[in-house]
């Protein structure tokens, strides 16, 4: 039997959003990196995504550290997207018309006001909008809108895009992508010794100093058991993709429903959040609910083509928030776990990844996501409760 032998100095599981964030960092230091997927590159969550980089928006879960974390990847977008476009040549599609929280009725507006006075305590930025302003903004949104509220700061970005470029981008610092080659740490007197697993009919026995797990959804399974409890599950997202005339500019929010516009013509209609496992099938029920709230809210919808269905997983730990930094093993890393958040996460994890690969201390904004947390396997005790 063939095998697949080598060495790196650091080995990346799983080509999505993060792990190739992660991966360009750390090519970015002069590490020899490899990045392993069991599919193709950028095929899990990252391809769904809607791509909304939106602290304000995303505000509802109150969470001061995470809302802290994704403040500071936002402000560390705009010059890693421009370094990314300029080394992979490729656009990224990323906006700055901020979103618009949108009140199609008295119940919206009481959420949305909730909304605002989170943002407040958290110092994000966004501005009350009357009906006649929501209207000035985009005259393609529902007649029946009765006010709302404008995130200035709140950005976007096509994460298809993205990961194209983060793919040219790290293979041009001189990193390189083995794709449909399924892998997990091997460990060597309790550190981690390199990746093995298989990649088709070929063995994978690869060696480096460094692994960092970021399989999204699926990093449970590369998870080794002595590394304690990592309590991961996937969140379902039905999305959908039209296309058509531009109908807005800004993304449009209601409490229901989000629209983000793409400089191609594309309208991405999102999403579902379902607990359904690994369930992949579209439903009709949820395509019906997205486009009849993406309807009410701009009623041009119903002309557009329905382009795409997607469904895609969510990571997410049981206390929602992501596991990034070093684990109980000597030389794993986890970058996994940011559930709503990937692609808004993304350039903040692959930096402090690198950072702390290079042998830096634990920065202090990422003290809440420590991998750890979650404590340490159970062991038998002989009591039964
Ligand atoms: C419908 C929807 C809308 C979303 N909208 C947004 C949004 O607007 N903004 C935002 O910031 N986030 C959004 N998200 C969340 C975002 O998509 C995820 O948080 C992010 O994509 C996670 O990236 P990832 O790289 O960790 O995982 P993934 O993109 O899922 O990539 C993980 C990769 O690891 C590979 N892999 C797993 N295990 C192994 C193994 N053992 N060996 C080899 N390869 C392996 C998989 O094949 C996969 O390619 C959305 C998600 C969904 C589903």
């Amino acid at each position: 039997m063939s095998a697949m032998v080598g060495d790196c100095d650091v080995a990346v599981i799983g080509a999505g959003v993060v792990g190739l964030a992660c991966a360009y960092e750390l090519a970015g230091l002069g590490l020899r990196v490899t990045v392993f997927d069991r599919g193709e590159a950028g095929s899990g969550a990252s391809r769904q995504a809607a791509g909304m980089l939106a602290p304000a928006s995303e505000a509802e879960a109150e969470d001061q550290a995470l809302v802290a974390l994704a403040v500071e990847s936002c402000k560390r977008y705009p010059g890693w997207v421009a370094e990314l476009e300029h080394t992979s040549q490729t656009r990224c599609g990323y906006r700055t018309e901020g979103s618009l929280l949108v009140a199609l009725h008295r119940s919206h507006l009481e959420e949305i006001d909730r909304l605002a006075q989170i943002q407040t305590r958290l110092g994000l930025a966004t501005t009350a909008l009357t009906r006649d302003e929501m209207l000035a903004r985009e005259s393609n949104l529902s007649p029946r809108v009765i006010g709302g509220l404008f995130a200035p700061e709140d950005r976007q970005i096509n994460p298809r895009w993205l990961t194209i470029a983060l793919q040219t981008a790290l293979c041009s610092v001189g990193g390189t992508i083995d794709c449909h080659a399924d892998v997990a740490p091997s460990l060597q007197a309790g550190r981690v010794a390199g990746v093995e697993g298989r990649a088709g009919a070929e063995d994978v026995h690869v060696r480096a100093e460094v692994v960092v797990l970021a399989g999204g959804a699926w990093s449970g399974s590369a998870w080794p058991e002595t590394a304690g409890s990592l309590p991961l599950r996937p969140v379902k997202g039905q999305i959908l993709r039209l296309r058509g005339a531009a109908l807005i500019d800004h993304v449009v929010r209601t409490p229901d429903i989000y629209l983000v516009p793409r400089e191609d013509g594309e309208l991405v209609v999102g999403a579902t959040s379902e607990e359904q496992g690994f369930d992949p099938a579209t439903t009709a029920g949820a395509v019906m609910d997205l486009l009849r709230h993406a309807w009410l809210a701009v009623p041009g919808v119903a002309e557009l083509e329905l382009a795409e269905t997607g469904v895609g997983f969510r990571p997410a730990l049981r206390d929602n928030l992501p596991a990034i930094g070093p684990t109980g093993i000597e030389g794993l890393y986890a970058a996994t776990g940011h559930y709503r958040h990937g692609v808004m996460l993304a350039p903040i994890t692959g930096m402090l990844i690198a950072e702390m690969v290079r042998g830096g201390p634990t920065p202090a904004l990422l003290k809440p996501f420590d991998p750890r947390r979650f404590g340490q396997p159970a062991v038998a005790t002989g009591v039964v409760p």
